[in-house]
């Protein structure tokens, strides 16, 4: 157990969308009608939202890179998000998101840190109180370069990558959920 995995009390979790939030499709998801809360995760946003947490949202979207859905779509699909995540309780403070293919070498597209330093400079975010959870390798390493507090892998992404070896040591989580509600528990008991 080392210092970095024991942090005071947090303050904010990062979140990926798909494969945490919603049902990942390898096909991207191109409109509200494709868009599925994953189990329990509108209620670990009420949750976190209960307990004082800042979330903000850090997602990929190549598909708008790739010309698959344009930017007004993907707007009008967090705002859809958003509400109905309000309708539940919960708050999601902003949505930030990479638009770039990974070929276009942006600083925002995960593993880079992009995403996150932009919210931690639009919101003086305190990295050392903060926490990411994501379904892939990517979030993983996205959080560590960023200098996340804590990083947390749930197992509802599109395949369990959890199991595919070999992990380099900046993808290895500090915690294995199996959905956003239970790391949203993992890390309010953490936080206490
Ligand atoms: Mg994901
Ligand atoms: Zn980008």
């Amino acid at each position: 157990m080392t210092a970095q995995n024991r942090p005071g009390r947090l303050k904010t979790v990062f979140l990926d969308r798909d494969g945490v939030i919603n049902r990942d499709s390898a096909a991207y998801i191109k409109s509200w009608q494709e868009f599925e809360f994953l189990p329990g995760s509108l209620e670990a946003l009420r949750r976190l939202t209960a307990s004082g947490f800042t979330i903000l949202v850090v997602t990929n979207q190549s598909a708008v890179g790739r010309g698959l859905i344009s930017s007004e779509t993907l707007a009008g699909i967090h705002r859809n998000m958003r509400s109905a995540i309000r309708r539940h309780g919960g708050r999601i403070r902003d949505v930030f998101f990479c638009p770039h293919v990974p070929q276009a070498g942006c600083d925002c597209r995960k593993p880079r840190p992009g995403l996150i330093l932009q919210a931690q400079q639009r919101y003086g975010i305190d990295l050392e109180a903060a926490a990411m959870v994501g379904d892939s390798a990517r979030d993983i390493a996205c959080a560590r370069r960023a200098g996340c507090a804590l990083a947390v892998r749930v197992r509802s992404g599109i395949q369990d990558s959890v199991q595919q070896p070999p992990a380099a040591v900046e993808t290895v989580a500090d915690h294995v959920a199996e959905n956003l509600l239970d790391a949203a528990r993992w890390l309010m008991r953490r936080s206490r």
